[in-house]
């Protein structure tokens, strides 16, 4: 599956954003009772209306929602990159993960201690960028030493990749990003990034963690962190907590009560679980039939036979064809033989591009 870190300070409320994400996705489903693989993986629901719609015109005995994974990566503090901490643990749980969410403090709590003994979430962000892009530049210089001593032979693809070296090395001595600068990188630079896999080229979401007054206001401290995203084309997502917390404990008829008094359309959970996704890239399609309506999640670009081979490798292997209905064209007509009548489905080979909203029922030879 997909995963997304969740990355940030000491008491900047990781671990409460976490256990809401997990907890809430557990109280709302049935298909996954074991949502917590490790102490700090969850598996965690992705939000889709369009699912329930579907499912209301098939009427199946099951709808099994998509999901994402979300890592808890709790222990940076500064000087990680130095080993300080469990900085080096820290930093391989980084390496393996798709996207970042770097929750940012934007809540002022006098209660609750600040590793820098004060609230300022653009130093707090660039602590933590800091200590991603000095690990970063040291793979960086490490690999130079490497490949400088065989270019020395006149290999030209070595100096190829030297040159792509450098000029990434020059981005992080900057202090910057790599993620940023992904479009500017030619072929070389893009295939040092990746074998390198770099901590900075990761997309990342700033989430601002604000007290629940903030929810409806931005206060100054988000005011920062939009302006600093900004510059980078990075998003973010405010929420609150310690909200999310008690909504994710509650009840679906309670938590729409809550909400409701909170003056808010949806857990701010959901906005955090579609940002992560859209940082990956990632597109749903459904299978529709009358055992379960399902969402199935797979990489834009993605070709129809890669996509059945998520629901079985037989499917793929066998794969004959992709018949696709749109999902608004499925709603409107209020069945799927509605849609075959008036011909709505779509029948699509293995070149085929899976788009988002797609109902696929796939046929394949056994
Ligand atoms: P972590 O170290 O980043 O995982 O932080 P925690 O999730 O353990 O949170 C640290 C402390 O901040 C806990 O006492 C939380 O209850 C508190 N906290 C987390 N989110 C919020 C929030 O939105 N508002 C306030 N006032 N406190 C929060």
């Amino acid at each position: 599956g997909f995963n997304c870190g969740i990355v940030g300070l000491p008491n900047v409320g990781k671990s409460t954003l976490f256990n809401a994400l997990t907890s809430s996705a557990k109280a709302e489903s049935a298909n996954y009772p074991f949502c917590t693989i490790e102490p700090n993986v969850g598996i965690v629901e992705v939000p889709d209306e369009r699912l329930y719609k579907i499912a209301e015109v098939v009427k199946p005995k099951k709808v099994t929602p998509t999901t994402i994974e979300f890592v808890d990566i709790a222990g940076l503090v500064k000087g990680a990159s130095k080993g300080e901490g469990l900085g080096n643990q820290f930093l391989a749980n980084i390496r393996g993960v798709d996207a970042i969410a770097h929750v940012v403090r934007c809540f002022a709590d006098d209660n609750v201690v600040h590793v820098d003994g004060s609230v300022d979430p653009i130093r707090d962000i660039e602590t933590i960028n800091l200590e991603l892009v000095l690990k970063d530049l040291e793979s960086v210089e490490r690999r130079i030493q490497k490949v400088a001593k065989q270019a020395k032979s006149g290999d030209k693809k070595l100096k190829a990749e030297l040159e792509a070296l450098e000029r990434i090395k020059a981005i992080l001595e900057a202090g910057e990003r790599v993620y940023p600068h992904l479009k500017e990188l030619d072929e070389e630079g893009k295939k040092v990034v990746k074998e390198l896999a770099l901590l900075t080229a990761k997309p990342v979401m700033y989430v601002a963690n604000v007290d629940e007054e903030a929810l409806f206001e931005d206060n100054e401290f988000v005011r920062q962190v939009k302006e600093f995203a900004a510059k980078e084309g990075a998003p973010v997502v405010k929420i609150c907590a310690k909200v999310e917390a008690e909504l994710a404990e509650l009840e679906p008829e309670e938590r729409k009560e809550f909400l409701k008094e909170l003056g808010l359309k949806e857990p701010g959970l959901n906005a955090v679980i579609r940002e992560g996704y859209r940082l990956l890239d990632l597109i749903t399609f459904f299978t529709a039939g009358e055992q379960e309506v399902r969402a199935w999640t797979v990489k834009r670009g993605t070709k129809a036979p890669q996509a059945a081979g998520k629901i079985h490798s037989d499917i793929e292997r066998g794969f004959i064809r992709a018949e696709v209905i749109r999902y608004e064209d499925l709603i409107r007509e209020g069945s799927i033989q509605a849609c075959k009548e008036k011909g709505l489905m779509r029948l699509e080979g293995k070149d085929y591009e899976v788009q988002d909203g797609d109902v696929i029922y796939f046929r394949f030879n056994v």
